[in-house]
């Protein structure tokens, strides 16, 4: 970890480093799992990672990249946002100083993440048949009555028998309740 303290002079620094470097990839969707955009550096010298996280207040991790497809090229290094609000934080951080190419990327892949996130949330609000829940996770109300309706109609006789069982039932014990010590 870098310091901790904010430079201005190396936010413009990193600022620029990013614009030449840099990138904020874009969300991705893998095996069932959504992951945010991060942003990423990619260098052969570590050292000017180092730089770039201290610069941004020591966000981020420095990580190896082995190369063994081809052995003529020297390992890099990279570093990279861990998770969503870091992310978001490094890109405020350096904003004024980027420039319309990395600022665009970024604000894109913001966009659709955040459609994504939206759009999430507004199924699990939703049944499949698409009325409306009061909570997320809820089960529908009004397929639940559907549901009960279909199954009376189908079952008839089933339905009937029960409601008469049930009645039975509940007049004994109606006159169990009322019965003299
Ligand atoms: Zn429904």
């Amino acid at each position: 970890m870098g310091s901790r303290v904010i430079d201005i002079q190396e936010v413009a620094w990193a600022a620029g480093f990013f614009d030449g470097e840099g990138c904020t990839t874009r969300s991705s969707h893998r095996n069932g799992v959504s992951r945010p955009p991060n942003l990423t550096v990619t260098q052969v010298d570590r050292r000017s990672l180092e730089r770039f996280q201290a610069a941004v207040a020591g966000m981020g991790v420095i990580r190896a990249v082995r190369r063994r497809a081809d052995p003529r090229q020297r390992d890099q290094h990279v570093w990279v946002t861990t998770n969503w609000i870091q992310t978001q934080a490094v890109i405020a951080l350096l904003w004024k100083f980027l420039g319309p190419g990395k600022r665009e990327q970024a604000h894109w892949a913001f966009r659709v993440w955040i459609a994504a996130r939206v759009a999430r949330e507004a199924r699990r609000m939703m049944c499949r048949n698409g009325h409306p829940k009061a909570a997320a996770g809820e089960r529908c109300r009004r397929c639940a009555v559907g549901q009960t309706l279909r199954w009376r109609a189908k079952n008839r006789a089933r339905y009937t028998a029960y409601m008469r069982e049930y009645g039975r039932r509940r007049t004994a014990s109606r006159q169990y309740a009322r019965a003299p010590n």
